[in-house]
């Protein structure tokens, strides 16, 4: 009697037996045995032309079979046959827990016992754990990602519920990594979820990257998205990318070592305050929801090493024509980072390279003298009856929210056709939402001649926070 020793991903196969007697004199007969005793475990060992697979490797004692007589090896009393799954870059055996759990994955060829340990080995980091992040890490946590690396510094606020399906009502307040890892957890207790609580930078990029394999960008402002390009090629991690507005997407694969790069494709941002974020222009709701999950399904797929990934390509979501469109992008030979005379070879000062950012260009404007107001002096001159003039430069829609009954409404950008509405012998106080359109505003209209012109700092939201409580905010 020989004895077969089964690996754990085949037990739930044979009765979760571990090992199995034969009284076979070959390896082929000894199998056939095996299989004849327990017929699920045929479909794993052969295929439909009865062929043993290519993933099983079979030892007698401690020599491979393939190096002896094949299948036609003799067994003899006392012998042990091993069947040992090949195991490429790591994989792990999945427990019969992660059996059910991934029965779904299981039964595709394409993924199958040997993608899903892919999954359980593989390390993928997100960028940001809002709107893009929560499709992401859930759909990452659920097929099974192994270790999911989480980098995010924010917390839980209202206004993220509308669209970062990681968070519920009882978490607003708490820091989000905490509500994520949670969350993830809940949903697959098998994965290692890695929070990283900082803000990804040029000094800690590197060192995070490096430990995974596979990096996903979610995140909102072109600083971070130059910073994670360069640190993807500078560790040569493939970035997975996805960036929304409004009813907008776009998602790419940048793999500078198979493709291009996002510098191939954005050599340069685009001027601070040219393009508004998603806190200023607005989203709609299920767009990140959309967007994530191609980059799920992106991360996925490199980890299977199976399909056609975005390499190569942008793809274009417009959720309110739900339209999908395809570019073909080439990488830049001139690219800056990724071309073959790199001028980038470490990463520098993105804020910097992006011009300076929008809060710090207000903090400078009024530190070089940007007359200012604040709401409680605002509100000291409403209570007085002050004679002045309010004006609020917000859009229409964000009127219609709340706003000061009294003020002349004129939207930032109709300000300059819109002056014979004002005068420069008027007292007056510009608002916007937080204090940086007014701010343009101010130095518009001081430009202009106009000289008793204040901004209001922090604009109706610090009113709404600091004054007026019952004023909703947005
Ligand atoms: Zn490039």
């Amino acid at each position: 009697m020989a004895r077969i020793h089964l690996p754990t991903p085949l037990r739930p196969f044979a009765d979760g037996a571990a090992s199995v007697e034969v009284a076979g004199a070959t390896v082929a007969a000894a199998l056939e045995e095996l299989v004849a005793r327990h017929p699920p475990l045929r479909k794993h060992l052969y295929d439909d032309a009865g062929k043993v697979r290519s993933f099983v490797n079979l030892y007698k004692n401690d020599e491979d079979v393939r190096y002896l007589e094949k299948e036609a090896t003799r067994l003899a009393d006392g012998d042990s046959l091993s069947i040992v799954p090949s195991i490429a870059g790591g994989a792990e055996d999945l427990s019969n827990e992660e059996i059910r759990r991934y029965s779904r994955h299981l039964i595709m060829p394409e993924v199958g016992i040997e993608g899903q340990r892919k999954l359980k080995a593989a390390r993928v980091l997100a960028i940001g754990a809002g709107g893009l992040g929560s499709p992401l890490a859930v759909y990452l946590a659920a097929a099974g990602v192994g270790t999911i690396g989480i980098v995010d510094n924010d917390v839980v606020d209202d206004s993220n519920l509308q669209r970062q399906i990681l968070y519920g009502a009882s978490d607003i307040g708490r820091p989000k990594l905490q509500a994520a890892a949670e969350r993830l957890r809940d949903m697959n207790p098998n994965v290692e979820v890695v929070p990283y609580e900082t803000r990804l930078d040029s000094s800690n990029a590197l060192e995070i990257f490096r430990e995974y394999d596979v990096i996903a960008d979610g995140t909102d402002n072109f600083p971070t998205r130059y910073l994670v390009n360069d640190a993807c090629v500078l560790t040569g991690k493939p970035n997975v990318y996805a960036s929304i507005f409004r009813f907008e997407g776009q998602a790419s694969v940048f793999w500078a070592e198979k493709g291009p790069c996002y510098r191939c494709l954005y050599t340069e941002p685009p001027p601070p305050g040219l393009v508004p974020s998603c806190a200023e222009g607005g989203v709609l709701g299920i767009l990140p929801g959309l967007l994530g999950v191609i980059q799920a399904t992106e991360t996925i797929k490199l980890v299977l090493g199976s399909g056609d990934s975005l390499i190569g390509r942008l793809l274009l979501v417009d959720a309110l024509s739900m339209r999908f469109r395809e570019l073909r992008l080439r990488k830049n030979p001139d690219c800056v980072v990724c071309g073959p005379n790199p001028t980038v070879t470490r990463l520098i000062d993105y804020e910097q390279f992006c011009g300076i950012p929008q809060e710090a260009a207000i903090a400078a404007a009024s530190a070089s003298g940007m007359p200012e107001i604040s709401v409680q002096d605002l509100k000291a001159m409403r209570d007085r009856r002050e004679d002045f003039v309010l004006v609020d430069v917000r859009e229409p829609h964000e009127f219609a929210i709340c706003a000061f009954p009294e003020s002349v409404k004129i939207p930032l950008g109709t300000l300059p056709q819109n002056l014979n509405r004002l005068s420069t012998a008027d007292e007056i106080v510009v608002h916007c939402k937080m204090g940086g359109r007014s701010a343009k505003a101010v130095q518009f209209l001081r430009d202009a001649g106009f000289r008793k012109v204040r901004n209001l700092a922090g604009g109706i939201d610090r009113w709404a926070q600091q004054i007026d409580p019952k004023m909703p905010r947005y």
